[in-house]
């Protein structure tokens, strides 16, 4: 190809497309009313869903899987029992018994991915999006802690972990008494409230609110 490269929209223009979340189909923007459902003609996902009161459920789910997040790092999460030896562990503890050693690296990063990560989710959502729900305007660097936040979505692994739980609890039952901790049913719990507060949120939305309310 030779002259100089044309681009394909124009930069006043670029204003009006968004990129669909799940294909990249680039789509014109149209503004979509409360109650309105805007889907991808390509793939058929939901772009944008407004609805009244949507960022303050997002807002309190986080803050429920913040507290679940708690939980389960300070309660109980398994007991063990054994030849009348009974064994408590939170996953704080387990944490820390590895961290030394060959285990350390291994450890370390399983508490990235699953404590940290999704911690740092969550908090992040609260900034960027408490603001917007009580109508303020967004607090400072909202746009790019939001973007970050969105690009350590799949390193939170909290649901991978809860289902090598499992496949670990069929091996140990057979050796030992096992019975479940509160820690357990709260990790349980912040899988299912995370599954929520992610269908909730159009990132869309959240964009042209941050948008549409920057400070001038
Ligand atoms: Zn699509």
């Amino acid at each position: 190809m030779t002259g100089a490269a044309h681009p394909i929209i124009a930069d006043s223009e670029l204003d009006s497309y968004i990129a669909c979340p799940s294909c990249d189909a680039l789509l014109r923007d149209r503004d979509v009313g409360a109650g309105d459902i805007a889907s991808c003609p390509r793939c058929h996902s939901v772009i944008e869903a407004p609805r009244p009161l949507a960022m303050t459920r997002i807002i309190m789910l986080a803050f429920a899987a913040l507290i679940l997040l708690f939980g389960a790092l300070f309660f109980p999460f398994l007991e063990l029992e054994a030849a009348g030896m009974v064994r408590r562990a939170t996953l704080f503890d387990t944490v820390a018994v590895y961290s030394s050693g060959l285990n350390a690296p291994l450890s370390y990063g399983m508490a990235a991915l699953i404590i940290v990560i999704p911690l740092v989710r969550f908090a992040s959502l609260l900034y960027v999006l408490g603001p917007m729900a009580l109508g303020w305007y967004p607090l400072r660097f909202a746009a790019p802690v939001f973007r970050y936040a969105e690009t350590l979505r799949p390193w939170a692994m909290v649901e991978v972990f809860l289902v090598g739980v499992a496949v670990a609890l069929v091996k140990v039952a057979g050796l030992a008494h096992v019975s479940l901790g509160p820690a357990f049913w709260a990790f349980s719990a912040l899988v299912v409230v995370t599954v929520f507060k992610d269908n909730f949120m159009s990132r869309v939305t959240v964009w042209k609110t941050l948008d549409t309310r920057r400070r001038s």
